[in-house]
Order: C-alpha cells, then structure tokens, then sequence
C-alpha cells in the first residue's frame, strides 16, 4: 500500500486542516497523545503535526509528502514544491503598518525606516522591489509592540480583522500579499505516489464545500 504522510501546522490553520481532511475521509486518529506521527481513519494516510514555519521544509524534502501551510510562510520560506490547491480558509493579508499619528511613508529628516518583522524577506522584497531602503528587524511575536517601544518605526505583520492594529495605535498603509492556507506537494512523491496523489486531491477538493 502507498502511504501518503501530511504534514499539518500547529495553529491558527490546524483545526480548518483536521475538520477538511475529515471530510475527505482521513480523520487523525482521537487517541494520538504525545505521538508524532498520527495515523488516520484511511490507512494509506497519516499526519505529521509541526510548526506552521516547518511545513514547507518537511515536504521540500520530502519527509512529508503533502502539508497544509498559509501563502505567508509558503513564500517567505520560498519552498520548492508544487502547489495543488488553494483550501478557502485562514485568509489574512500581510500588511505594512505604522502608527496612526506618524507621517508615512515619509519619515521626518529623511531617515531610513526601521520595519519590525517576522517575514523578512518578503518585507524586503516588497521595499526592495520598488526602491525604497528600510533597515529590517526580525522578531519572532508581538510584532505590533515594535513602534511603541521605539524598536521600529514600521511593522510588516498578518492581519485578519485589523482590532491587533486598532489595538495598538497603527494604521495598515499597504497590502504586500492576501494569504490563505494552501495544499503543497513534494516533486518526486507527486510522481512517485501519483495515483494515491490523485485519489487524496480529489477527495479533498470534493469535500470543500462544507464550511471550512
Ligand atoms: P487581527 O487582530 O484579527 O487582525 O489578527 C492579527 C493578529 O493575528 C496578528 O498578531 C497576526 O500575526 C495574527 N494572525 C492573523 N491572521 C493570521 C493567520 N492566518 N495565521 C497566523 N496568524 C495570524
């Protein structure tokens, strides 16, 4: 028997990814505890549980052969893998944001902006592509405290209903990418696991019109 195994992030996307899976008949295993590789209710699949920023690096390599990771980490990470199907849940945009009160995008004396993030090369990118120098800050949470303790003058963060922002006196100035969770496949499993591939894609993409 072909086994596929996914590799599923911890977060914000998990319970969207169990409940679609669900539908498409592979349910994780109830009685999983500590365990890290999760057997299902189809015998041919089972799930890997990992941090949301692993998922493209396990099945880049193969070590998983699909996952279920948002576009933001999927285009940060700049993984090698093939992308079958956009899934319809955990949509978020990654924004530029900066206090409410500020001047933008121009700062006062022309200094070059301090951008706190955790997506650093898609910060870059962003400002890169259009010519624009910033200095950038990794931070690895609480992204939106940067500017109000003069860590950053500026933030590239998700945002979802926009009341993190609100919440902490910045205003979103632009929109860098919408986000949404998306399927990934490794290259060679795709061919080598291909017939179990197309059962699983079909499934899943048939058991979409539920809520998740
Ligand atoms: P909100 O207040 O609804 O705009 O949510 C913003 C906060 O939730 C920020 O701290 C984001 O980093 C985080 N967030 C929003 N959407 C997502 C997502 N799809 N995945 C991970 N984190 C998210």
């Amino acid at each position: 028997m072909t086994r596929l195994r996914v590799a599923l992030a911890k977060g914000r996307l998990y319970e969207p990814s169990v409940e679609r899976f669900r539908r498409a008949g592979a349910a994780l295993a109830p009685d999983a505890g500590r365990r890290l590789l999760i057997p299902s209710s189809d015998p041919a699949i089972e799930f890997l549980v990992v941090k949301p920023g692993d998922v493209p690096v396990y099945v880049e390599s193969g070590a998983a052969d699909l996952g279920v990771t948002g576009t933001d980490v999927l285009r940060e990470s700049n993984a090698d893998v093939l992308e079958p199907l956009e899934l319809g849940f955990g949509f978020c945009r990654l924004v530029v944001a900066s206090p409410e009160a500020a001047p933008y995008p121009l700062l006062p004396g022309g200094i070059t902006a301090r951008v706190a993030t955790k997506y650093p090369r898609l910060a870059q990118a962003h400002f890169g592509s259009a010519g624009r120098p910033v200095d950038i800050i990794q931070v690895n949470g609480s992204v939106e405290v940067a500017p109000l303790l003069g860590l950053s003058h500026w933030i590239v963060d998700l945002v979802d209903t926009g009341n993190t922002l609100r919440a902490n006196g910045l205003k979103e100035r632009e929109t860098i990418l919408t986000c949404g969770a998306i399927l990934v496949a490794n290259r060679a499993s795709q061919k080598l696991k291909l017939d179990a591939y197309l059962d699983l894609m079909d499934r899943i993409e048939r058991s979409g019109n539920g809520t998740a």
